[in-house]
């Protein structure tokens, strides 16, 4: 998985995105344009399997970092599909790559001879709504519990709001991603031994991505005890601004406020220096997009004030990350606690070799997706996913803890998408939304046994086709 996952994923998927019309050989997936509103559900007939268990969707809109890249996109879809039948064993012949072709509003994409989606602008969101209301219901009837994974759109949150309560689906750019930071805090919280009510974290960048991560741990220090307004405050957030503050004369966006400080007696910090001084954080994010702005000032200044700073520079590519993992390490003397959204390579330091963690959505949204599809779950919930999070958190052996890994070794992955799996679909059952109902009577050792007997292992149709060969040779007298 090592190897394949960056030829099947990130870069490379990227890389054939942005060719896709000129390398396009076959379908690959299913292609619903606007102009099939009204006729979904007679567009889908067209699609050879019988059977689907799960799509991703798309639009398009935004692919990876490569902005809008319209129906050239649906690399995406096939990659990711990919993922979930590697990393999780989901059935290949299941698996429907799904592309909405909205528009564009790529106009290099209409002048291209052989781009192949529409040369319209964007669908309105209101169009785009109704358009998903008729997918939706087209795909849940034509194959009923299907899991509908939502990838890559340029504004995901309406239709997550819209329709996670009502089908079986979730978003793997806001709840993955939130499932899999929030794993990696669980485990650096525990090992840093002081308690929630005690840590204060500094996210540098209070955009989509920061305010929805800090969110997921207000969840979690709630659980650990505190109140959710106890919980609020351990956040201080910074953007181009500064420290984000209630009396700063601006007008906060909508979704800054709820982490707005009211405790800064009228004082404007600025940098992230200041503010580093000012809270003394036990937890360093950054969500900001600006590569190296955690400098060797502010690392040193974390490693001084922490036993084990937490320090996870969250943005991507690498070429943004708020530091490297040498640099953490370096100016920490060794002691950062570190993830980063982007891959870093391993470090000599001190004597010992150090391996950086890092928050990769694949380490849970193919566990999401199997616990779904076994237990037949009427909608994925924040439950769910926050359960997916603390299952990944429980994943490490008992090695990986002495080494001091924040998540565990990604060549165990199918291993760590049975634990995924099995989180999800107990929650699945807490909460009443399983329709797989047997699974209820088995216990966790049980429940593993069966989800790996679900599993789709490439050996396994290996040995089935030999049967079939032998058989086939047999009859002919061969
Ligand atoms: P965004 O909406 O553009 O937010 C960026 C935030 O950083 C904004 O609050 C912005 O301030 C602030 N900022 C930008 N430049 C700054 C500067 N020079 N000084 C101080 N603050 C600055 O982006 P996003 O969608 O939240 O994503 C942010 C990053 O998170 C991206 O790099 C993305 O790759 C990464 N991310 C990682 C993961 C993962 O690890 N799996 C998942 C999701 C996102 P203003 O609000 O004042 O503009
Ligand atoms: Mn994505």
């Amino acid at each position: 998985m090592k190897d394949l996952t960056p030829l099947i994923y990130t870069p490379v998927v990227g890389e054939a995105c942005l060719k896709w019309s000129e390398i396009y050989q076959q379908p690959e997936g299913l292609y619903i344009s606007y102009a099939d509103r009204g006729n979904i559900a007679t567009v889908l007939q067209n699609w050879p399997q019988q059977k689907v268990e799960i799509t991703v969707v798309t639009d398009g809109s935004r692919i990876l970092g490569l902005g809008d890249l319209g129906v050239n996109g649906m690399g995406i879809p096939v990659g990711k599909l990919a993922l979930y039948i590697g990393c999780a064993g989901i059935n290949p012949e299941y698996t429907l790559p799904l592309m909405l072709d909205l528009g564009t509003s790529n106009k290099k994409l209409w002048d291209d001879p052989l781009y192949m989606g529409s040369r319209r602008d964007k669908v309105t969101p209101e169009e785009e709504l109704e358009f998903l209301d008729e997918l939706m219901t087209a795909l849940s009837e034509k194959w009923p519990g299907i899991v509908i994974q939502f990838e890559d759109f340029k504004n995901p949150f309406p239709a997550l709001a819209r329709y996670r309560d009502t089908f079986t689906c979730f978003n793997d750019d806001i709840q993955g991603t939130g499932s899999v930071v929030l794993a990696g805090v669980i485990n650096a919280v525990k090992r840093t031994g002081i308690p929630a009510k005690d840590q204060r974290a500094v996210f540098m960048g209070a955009g989509s991505a920061g305010v929805g991560v800090a969110k997921q741990i207000v969840e979690f220090f709630i659980r650990e005890g505190l109140t959710e307004d106890e919980a609020r405050r351990c956040f201080w957030l910074v953007d181009t601004k500064g420290l984000v503050t209630n009396d700063r004369g601006d007008k906060l966006a909508d979704h800054k406020v709820y982490f707005s400080r009211d405790d800064n007696d009228g004082r404007q910090i600025k940098s992230l220096a200041e503010v580093v001084e000012y809270v003394k954080p036990t937890i360093l994010m950054g969500l900001s997009t600006i590569g190296g702005i955690f400098d060797e000032n502010i690392l040193t200044r974390m490693g001084e004030m922490n036993k084990s700073p937490i320090i996870f520079p969250l943005s991507n590519p690498s070429s943004k990350s708020e530091c490297t993992f040498e640099e953490a390490m370096r100016h920490t003397g060794g002691t950062a606690l570190f993830a980063s959204g982007s891959p870093f390579p391993s470090l000599e330091y001190g004597g010992k070799t150090h391996c950086p963690g890092q928050g990769n959505n694949m380490y849970v949204f193919p566990g999401i997706g199997l616990g779904a599809i076994l237990s037949k779950a009427v909608n994925i919930t924040q439950e769910m996913i926050y359960a997916s999070a603390v299952s990944l958190s429980t994943s490490l052996t008992h090695e990986e803890v002495e080494q001091g890994w924040l998540y565990p070794d990604i060549c165990r992955i199918r291993d760590v998408s049975v634990i995924v799996a099995r989180g999800v679909i107990r929650m699945a059952q807490e909460q009443k939304l399983d329709r797989e109902l047997m699974l209820r009577d088995l216990s966790d050792a049980e429940l593993d046994c069966y989800i790996q007997s679900r599993m789709y292992n490439p050996k396994d149709q290996k040995s089935l086709m030999e049967k079939e060969l032998a058989g086939f040779s047999q009859a002919n007298g061969t």
